[in-house]
């Protein structure tokens, strides 16, 4: 099954797809955490997708659009994989398409704006591995660091003024997605709960569905 997560901003998507991963056993792809993993090591694409990524605008298409064809290719991804923020462009979805993949099911996690702000401030990530954790809702089982043992740091595009930025780039440029995937009779909407396993249990719902 080849699924995509769409939704604002800090709406939850990272944490549906790894619900839908071990559900489904299929890889969960997040481009921001593919970019995240370059701007550590340094690479060329890394350097390229700082200024945009930290400012919180988008990365130029074509840069993501390269690494997600590059990943889809990958063994892993035979039997299906679930796309964490890519598509985010009418473009990219395009692209998508172009590269002869068919997308069987998108759910769009929806969270009102300000709910996304109060959320953004408490969200955490591990330094090592990437794992996202919520000082309200997600909790840690010891303060300050993952399951990993990494630590847990904010992100800089956390920052209140850079969620703001980022959730103008949602509507103009991510939000078209809805009425795209809609046409094709492939979007579930799901309405993110207080309580991330009541939003679990409605996105496992949306895929039977
Ligand atoms: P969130 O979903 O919480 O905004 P992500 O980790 O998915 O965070 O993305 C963080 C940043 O990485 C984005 O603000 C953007 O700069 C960049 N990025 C990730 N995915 C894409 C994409 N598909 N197209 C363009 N930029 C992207
Ligand atoms: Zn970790």
């Amino acid at each position: 099954m080849n699924l995509i997560l769409l939704g604002a901003p800090g709406a939850g998507k990272g944490t549906q797809a790894e619900v839908i991963c071990e559900h489904l056993h299929i890889p969960a792809v997040s481009t921001g955490n593919m970019i995240r993993e370059a701007l550590k090591n340094g690479t060329e694409m890394g350097l390229r997708a700082k200024s945009f990524m930290e400012e919180g605008k988008l990365v130029p298409d074509e840069v993501v659009i390269g690494i997600i064809k590059e990943r889809l290719q990958q063994d892993d991804c035979k039997n299906g994989f679930i796309l964490d923020g890519f598509p985010r462009t009418i473009p990219q979805a395009e692209a998508l398409d172009n590269m002869g993949i068919v997308i069987d099911k998108v759910i769009d996690i929806e969270v009102p704006d300000e709910k996304i702000v109060e959320r953004m401030s408490g969200r955490r990530v591990c330094e090592a591995c990437g794992a996202s954790y919520h000082l309200l809702y997600k909790k840690p089982e010891k303060e300050g660091v993952c399951k990993c043992g990494g630590t847990l740091v904010q992100r800089k595009d956390d920052h209140p003024d850079t969620v703001k930025e980022r959730l103008k780039v949602y509507h103009e440029q991510t939000e078209p997605l809805k009425a795209y995937y809609e046409k094709q009779g492939k979007l579930s909407i799901v309405t993110g709960q207080e309580d991330v396993a009541d939003t679990s249990r409605l996105t496992l719902e949306a895929l039977k569905a």
